[in-house]
């Protein structure tokens, strides 16, 4: 029989619709193979998000588990970030979070945790794919199954506690700052709300009870779906407005005139804060190729270098760790790595940082937000097969040999005054177009121009 890999594993773990391709029973096998991938003996920790069916799913996954004779702690509800950072300073030698992070509320999903804290590597995961579809047979002695499950029951607060750590409480505490926290209904509601008070902010939650229906709003953060957050702030005339999305790695944020934010704008912000206060760091960054040029443009004048990477975190966590530690790494997305803390995502600490930031520089967000240059931004999807992709990008890069060029993940020329990324989507068949430019002209011309040459050299249309 020949095993085709790569069928269970997408770009961010195992996902699917609950009760459809998210089974118990896909569950129990998954969690089997990731019992024998850390092996007998070894200690995970598990954890959940707030999502229909994520105790069916642990449940079984947990079962899988000690079948391999794996010890296992259930840490219960808390954002993935708080799992991982418990893996990485714990006793675990790994970790299963339950969760479809952004998803719609009918998804649920399995990710792995490596010792480290960090998301096991991709061709790690294709070893776990290798047991899940070969099955294991463990037949282990009675013996070995005398574990039960155990209760860890301090997770939450040894993540809130080292989130805390991170900042000056008292400097943030004496600018009384107030917040709209949205929670997307699941387990930022957990630690977030933990993390502001501590540090003596006042805030007004909304979402912030769990409920696997999501009634408030889709899990995913975005301009639309934080719209309500947008009334309360202007409204209460408050600082910040904080979203999170379903397991709390993320965090879009919305400065005091109610402008929600993608996560390359307030990275940059960050990432020069934490430059200026830690000259301990190596001086760079990582961020994906969807980022803006904003981020070299503001970062390399403070001595600060960009490093480009493919989209996706695991990617960039992988990479810092690789080269020895950055200031920061980010996405466009929200997310937020505060690398002397831990190097993944992490809402709540990307919280607590913006608000040290607040604090340390006397600023208002808008008024941080306004030292960003300028740029105007398009983003268009042409539904376009895997060759037609391929040819694309080509193209691109053939029309444009003489700018500056990043081809790590598709094709971002890099001009004076624009930028264009031409990419593949890593998980459905569309082109992925973003530009930005100084001008709306420029931008307009740009997209157009590129469009227009795709539409006729690679899709005969
Ligand atoms: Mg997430």
């Amino acid at each position: 029989m020949t095993i085709v890999l790569g069928r269970l594993f997408g770009t961010d773990g195992v996902r699917g619709v609950i009760g459809e391709k998210l089974t118990p029973e896909l569950a129990l096998r998954l969690g089997r193979a990731i019992g024998a991938y850390f092996g007998k003996g070894s200690r995970i920790l598990i954890g959940r998000d707030i999502r229909a069916g994520g105790e069916m799913i642990k449940d079984a996954v947990v079962s899988g588990l000690l079948a391999e004779g794996v010890k296992v702690y259930d840490a219960g509800f808390i954002p993935t970030p708080g799992l991982q950072y418990n893996v990485k300073i714990g006793p675990y030698d790994g970790g299963v979070m339950i969760t479809a992070s952004h998803n719609p509320p009918q998804y649920n999903g399995i990710k792995v945790i490596a010792g480290d804290g960090i998301e096991v590597p991709h061709e790690e995961e294709e070893t776990i794919e290798e047991y899940y579809f070969k099955g294991t047979a463990s037949r282990l002695p009675w013996r070995s199954y005398v574990h039960d499950l155990e209760i860890a029951s301090q997770a939450v607060e040894t993540y809130v506690d080292a989130v805390v750590s991170q900042v000056d409480a008292e400097l943030i505490a004496k600018r009384q700052f107030k917040v709209v926290l949205d929670c997307a209904n699941s387990v930022g509601s957990i630690a977030t709300p933990l993390v502001l008070s501590r540090l003596g902010v006042r805030y007004v939650s909304l979402n912030c009870n769990l409920d696997p229906l999501f009634p408030g709003r889709e899990p995913e953060p975005t301009p639309e779906t934080l719209a309500p957050a947008i009334s309360l702030l202007r409204e209460l005339g408050a600082d910040l407005i904080v979203g999170h999305d379903g397991d709390a790695d993320r965090a879009i944020v919305g400065d005091d005139k109610g402008r929600i934010l993608w996560g390359d704008r307030d990275g940059t912000l960050l990432a020069a804060f934490v430059g200026e206060t830690r000259k301990d760091l190596p001086r760079r960054v990582y961020t994906g190729v969807s980022s803006s040029i904003i981020v070299e443009e503001y970062l390399r004048p403070r001595g600060i270098d960009v490093v480009w990477t493919p989209v996706g975190s695991v990617t960039i966590s992988r990479m810092i760790l690789r080269d020895g530690g950055a200031i920061a790494g980010f996405e466009e997305n929200g997310g937020y790595m505060h690398v002397p803390h831990q190097i993944v995502r992490d809402g709540a600490m990307k919280t607590a940082l913006l608000l040290h930031m607040l604090a340390y520089t006397g600023k208002s967000m808008s008024e941080l937000v306004d030292t960003l240059p300028t740029y105007y931004t398009l983003k268009k999807k042409i539904p376009a097969t895997k060759a037609e992709a391929a040819c694309a990008v080509e193209l691109v890069e053939k029309i444009f040999s003489n700018e500056r060029l990043v081809t790590i993940d598709g094709v971002k020329v890099i001009g004076s005054d624009y930028w264009i990324l031409v990419r593949p989507s890593g998980t459905e068949p569309v082109l992925r177009i973003m530009a930005e430019a100084k001008s709306r002209e420029k931008l307009e011309r740009i997209v157009r121009t590129v469009e227009d040459e795709i539409r006729k050299r690679c899709l005969g249309r």
